[in-house]
């Protein structure tokens, strides 16, 4: 008697609507990367005026573990600030994604001397960027009770 193939289920498979949410992390991180790839190719275009020399597999992983790292918003704003960086250092180096991971607290430093404001704490992913990681915070937990309120403006 013939035995049928039988197609193996994904784990989990009933709840195909939280399949997103129950990715691991790694998964999370690897599906950040194509658009990370893709603002560098973008702003590098715009800032150099040629296409820029992408090494997919190498560079995915770099982009995944700063992404892991630091979270995406963090490693595109980076991205950018290295395509657009006039550090003798960085411009020598070709602004390659190795150079974005080995570089990365000069150009996170350097970021921070230009525009202080611009640079958002880690782990933020608020829209604007907040100023500082203690105002983030704040921000968070104001958000989590659901009665998000500027401090500044005082009682
Ligand atoms: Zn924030």
């Amino acid at each position: 008697m013939r035995q049928a193939f039988r197609i193996r289920s994904l784990p989990g498979a009933a709840g195909q609507e939280t399949l997103e949410e129950n990715l691991p992390k790694e998964n999370k991180e690897q599906s950040a990367v194509p658009a990370l790839m893709k603002h560098y190719h973008d702003a590098y275009l715009a800032a150099i005026g040629e296409k820029p020399h992408i090494n997919g597999p190498k560079d995915g992983k770099t982009l995944q573990a700063l992404t892991k790292a630091y979270g995406k918003e963090t490693v595109r704003d980076t991205i950018t600030a290295m395509v657009q960086s006039q550090d003798p250092f960085i411009v020598a180096s070709g602004r390659t994604m190795g150079v974005l991971s080995s570089c990365w607290n000069k150009l996170r430093t350097e970021m921070k001397r230009q525009h202080p404001a611009a640079v958002r704490p880690e782990a933020c992913r608020h829209q604007p960027a907040c100023t500082d990681a203690a105002a983030c915070t704040k921000r968070r937990l104001a958000e989590s009770k659901g009665n998000y309120r500027d401090d500044s403006l005082g009682d």
